[in-house]
């Protein structure tokens, strides 16, 4: 195979590429980046990557979970507090449930940029290019807001650094101490039924540290604090470029290449061509990398992909992040997971049961039955069991906010309520609520 570095993707047809008018202002911003420090150590991904070879092995399940496009607005304590404690409380009842240890992946800190299915739209008669995520334009309905703007590259840096930075201020001061999960707050979770389940796992969890502490055994056990690692798509490959580095192993003397935007980055569906640009860069990167597959995929494509991604065939470097919808998924997935099987390749196995699950209300509102994305997840559980395969974990788009976008739970939201707080500005995500009822009923499934 060619040879690769951190540019050799310039040399491949890309999909969803991004053109700049201002190429002097592009290389100033890129020219920046390359300055300035990593955001993620490679400790760090190298310690996400042991933990994901354990999911792959089936001896710990991942909870990925975030917005579909994180603004930079949403850089404020309250919107990193409430997710971060949404992640913890379904991390907690998932271990619970599963009886394994949960490794928790947020799409924050850099899940700015989005592939559009379309680069143009019409708003109120004017043709103006689509919204591309915060690190490339604008959302303002306004023709020269919507034009690429290079120094948003260098903003969505900045705005990753303190989004992570109070992540990590905010776990090493105690937010995720176990001692006190009730402090992590329901906010507006009030369906009684899903408290009283919570309370109960809590008082659970409890006891068990009470014990822990009278017999000794509660220090240096990792209970005062968790890991929550960052993720997004590395869609825009100049941004990744500009932040790959040539690195030392933390361990070994070996040098790798690691992309320092986050811990954790994966390819779209739309972008994951096996000559295309994104795999090119994909190829070379050091850090545990997710590959989104659906319907379209063709199983002895999916196994060239990895055979490309994962020359080496680490166990757990790649995870696959399957999305075919509630009523295509069982078509789909025990190909997939049978040409895998045969190849020797050990990836992750994740469910997102989102992607494959939009729809429109007949008044044109995008938005996800709550039954469907449980459907997903029940069917992958099963057919991975049927086959001899673990299903590692999930991709879930969520929130802190008590949004109104996504239908059902046991709330009852319906679509004539997606009005009141629909606020997202790409996919519709699940609100606290649904998302802990989710990981409730997931965790139950392992308890069947
Ligand atoms: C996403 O995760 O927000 C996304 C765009 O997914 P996919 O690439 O699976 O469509
Ligand atoms: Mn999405």
């Amino acid at each position: 195979m060619a040879e690769w570095s951190p540019s050799s993707w310039t040399q491949k047809p890309i999909k969803q590429d991004v053109i700049y008018e201002d190429l002097q202002g592009l290389k100033d911003s890129l020219q920046k980046l390359q300055k300035l420090p990593p955001l993620v150590t490679t400790r760090e991904i190298n310690n996400l990557k042991s933990s994901l070879r354990n999911v792959a092995l089936g001896n710990a399940f991942v909870l990925q979970g975030g917005d579909c496009a994180e603004l930079f607005d949403y850089c404020n304590q309250d919107m990193i507090e409430a997710k971060v404690k949404l992640l913890l409380q379904m991390s907690l009842v998932l271990i619970w449930g599963a009886n394994k240890p949960v490794i928790r992946i947020a799409r924050i800190a850099g899940q700015f940029a989005k592939p559009r299915s379309s680069p143009t739209e019409v708003i109120n008669g004017v043709e103006m290019p689509s919204f591309r995520g915060d690190n490339i334009n604008g959302f303002a309905a306004d023709p020269t807001t919507r034009q690429p703007d290079p120094t948003r590259l260098v903003s969505a840096y900045f705005h990753s650094a303190a989004t992570l930075n109070y992540l990590r201020a905010s776990l090493s001061s105690g937010l995720a101490d176990l001692h006190s999960p009730l402090d992590w707050g329901l906010g507006h979770v009030i369906t009684p039924s899903i408290k009283e389940q919570y309370s109960k796992t809590v008082s659970a969890v409890k006891d068990a540290l009470r014990f822990m502490r009278t017999v000794g055994i509660d220090k240096d056990r990792g209970v005062e604090t968790a890991d929550i690692f960052t993720s997004h798509e590395g869609l825009s490959l100049e941004y990744e470029q500009s932040l790959t580095r040539q690195l030392r192993h933390p361990s070994t003397a070996e040098t790798g290449y690691y992309a320092t935007s986050g811990h954790f980055l994966w390819i779209g569906d739309r972008t994951r061509q096996l000559d295309g640009a994104h795999v090119e860069f994909f190829r070379g990167i050091a850090n545990p990398v997710g590959i989104k597959i659906g319907p379209s995929m063709a199983p002895d494509e999916l196994v060239r992909l990895l055979d490309v991604v994962n020359p080496d065939r680490e166990v757990g470097k790649v995870t696959l992040i399957s999305r075919y919808g509630a009523g295509k998924i069982a078509d789909f997935l025990p190909g997939h997971i049978a040409a895998v099987q045969a190849s020797g390749h050990i990836p992750v196995w994740q469910c997102d049961p989102m992607h494959g699950n939009t729809q429109s209300t007949p008044s044109g509102v995008k938005t996800r039955h709550f039954t469907d994305i449980l459907s997903e997840l029940k069917q992958a559980l099963e057919i991975h069991r049927a086959a001899g395969s673990f299903l590692g974990g999930m991709h879930l788009e969520l929130t802190g906010e008590a949004v109104t976008e996504c239908v059902g739970g046991a709330a009852g939201l319906t679509e004539d309520g997606l009005g009141e707080r629909y606020t997202t500005f790409c996919d519709p995500r699940l609100n606290e609520k649904q998302a802990l009822e989710l990981a409730f009923l997931v965790a139950g499934f392992y308890r069947e």
